[in-house]
């Protein structure tokens, strides 16, 4: 019997990767995709029409959203707006990608018995700088966006919606960096807002499209269901940022970094990405690695039709290796461009004369480089450490005892957990009325119990406890700016350094990066200027 999937994101990078696979195994598969009406779209699925059943709609129309979602097997949910356009639209992105997540909730549960399982691609976004000695790391460590990125956000908040207990099977899958042709010719100001020594463990775009395929299978185990896991192609592509960006200019035909770039132009937090503890463990369930030498997969990038023959030709004659100079130019006027260039936040921090703007911009200082003195102690190419990160892990504590059986976990391991977050675990929903009707759960069903959880503030909120300790997850009132509708003053800006001061699990992860006098509170003017 052919299983029915439904396929979000189907014209993006890693959806049509994955459409691409199913359509290699079409032998098993009712295909069934969600795509916008666009000229681009339907030029692009001309020739597949017959062999996929496409729902011509958007993500944030629920009836687009059901049609695709009834009678389906499965649902891979990839879709939502990405960077660099995320970078540029933060309210649209939040509309986008939780006003579809909610869409996909309602039109899963509405299936009643009959329940597909989801698949949600989650981001490494979520859980924000990793930097050294905490750049490795692993699902259920705490979840931290990163200040001013509302794309990790969304992917986080899209998250919670999913996996919180009304979807009966669900994965959310944690992508990555992921490489693809293309990459090599996006060149936008943002290709600065990391730090050198910045890590990420990248996906290849070939082992992402397999993943989806593979998930898929009636083989996949039980067992496997309802957790979180990261992508990575594995050990070979474990890179610092510097390593990254040599990688990248060699197969360009670009000179090394020291030469086209100024290491100041380079932020040094307030990024993400972070190598996996764990990320074996999906390669293990679905093996999709095709495990290419990183080096060689660089190669075999730059040789894509999809790079366009400029820069082929000029890796071919070397062209930009003579002319580093002439390179360097154009880089420093991405570094100087509106908005996005760093170079342009140090100007307008110190010499705006619109006061706002220089607030702006001072923030924007504050949360990339610590703070202009800081800025300012930036060495350059010859004393830069460019070494490459520690291979010696530190584990973050989850608050828990993670070597017991999950079926032997009790409410008492959820008020510990609860306490090591700043919080309690108060218990059981209940009606007031018939209290005496709920018998605690036992054993694994326990996980997937909505419990009443409260915060350091004395927020409460209902969340099982996979989302808790398995996700990471925590207070959704003190998440910054969680709802897409709320008018942004009402709502809870980024003050992760407040955070860190009641919040012990989160602590760890955030008291190591930062300075302890730190207090930087990012309001509503994140959202200034755009849309
Ligand atoms: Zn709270």
């Amino acid at each position: 019997m052919k299983t029915t999937v439904f396929l979000t994101g189907a014209t993006g990078t890693m959806g049509w990767a994955g459409l691409k696979e199913l359509l290699a195994h079409k032998e098993n598969y009712n295909i069934r995709i969600l795509a916008r009406p666009s000229e681009k779209n339907r030029r692009k699925l001309a020739g597949i029409e017959s062999d996929v059943d496409i729902v011509w709609g958007d993500l944030s129309c629920y009836e687009d959203v059901l049609r695709g979602v009834n009678g389906s097997d499965i649902v891979l949910h990839v879709g939502g707006m990405v960077s660099p356009q995320a970078d540029y639209r933060p309210r649209a992105t939040r509309r986008t990608n939780l006003g579809a997540a909610e869409n996909i909730r309602k039109a899963i549960v509405a299936q009643a018995d009959k329940q597909p399982k989801l698949v949600y691609i989650g981001s490494v976004a979520q859980m924000g700088d990793r930097r050294e000695p905490l750049h490795w790391g692993r699902t259920g460590d705490p979840i931290c966006v990163s200040a001013y990125d509302h794309y990790g956000l969304t992917k986080a908040m899209a998250e919670r919606i999913l996996t919180n207990g009304d979807i009966h099977k669900w994965v959310s899958l944690r992508q990555s960096g992921i490489l693809y042709p293309a990459i090599l010719k996006n060149y936008d100001p943002i290709m600065f807002h990391v730090p050198i020594r910045g890590v990420l463990e990248w996906a290849t775009v070939e082992d992402s499209g397999r993943l989806l395929e593979r998930v898929c299978r009636p083989q996949v185990p039980d067992e496997f269901w309802n957790r979180y896991y990261n992508i990575g192609s594995g050990e070979q592509y474990r890179l610092s940022n510097y390593e990254f960006e040599q990688l990248l200019l060699d197969a360009i035909g670009c000179p090394k970094p020291e030469k086209i770039f100024d290491a100041k132009w380079f932020t040094t937090r307030n990024f993400h990405g972070m190598w996996y503890l764990d990320g074996d463990v999906l390669e293990q369930y679905l093996h999709f690695r095709a495990n290419i030498p990183v080096k060689e997969y660089f190669e075999q990038m730059s040789r894509s039709r999809s790079v366009p023959v400029g820069i082929r030709l000029a890796k071919a004659t070397k062209a930009a290796k003579l002319v580093p100079h002439i390179v360097k130019l154009a880089m420093r006027a991405m570094a100087n461009k509106a908005v996005h260039g760093t170079q342009t936040w140090i100007k307008e921090s110190l010499h705006s004369t619109d006061d706002a703007h220089r607030r702006t911009a001072q923030l924007r200082v504050a949360a990339y480089y610590g703070s202009l003195e800081k800025y300012n102690t930036i060495p350059d190419w010859q004393h830069a450490d460019l070494s490459h990160p520690s291979n010696t892990p530190v584990l973050l504590d989850h608050g828990y005892d993670e070597r017991k059986p999950m079926s032997e976990f009790t409410l008492q391991d959820m008020e510990k957990a609860a306490a090591f977050r700043g919080g309690k675990c108060i218990g059981l929903e209940t009606t007031g009325e018939n209290d005496t009707a709920y018998a605690e759960p036992t054993g694994l069903e326990l996980w997937d119990t909505p419990l009443v959880w409260e915060c350091a503030e004395g927020h409460r909120f209902t969340a099982t406890p996979r989302l808790i300790l398995l996700g990471g997850h925590w207070c959704p009132q003190c998440f910054p700016y969680p709802y897409p509708h709320v008018p942004d003053e009402q709502q809870r800006p980024w003050h992760w350094d407040a955070e860190a001061k009641r919040n012990p699990f989160f602590a760890q992860l955030w008291t190591p990066l930062h300075d302890a006098d730190e207090d930087n509170i990012y309001d509503a003017h994140v959202f200034d200027g755009w849309e």
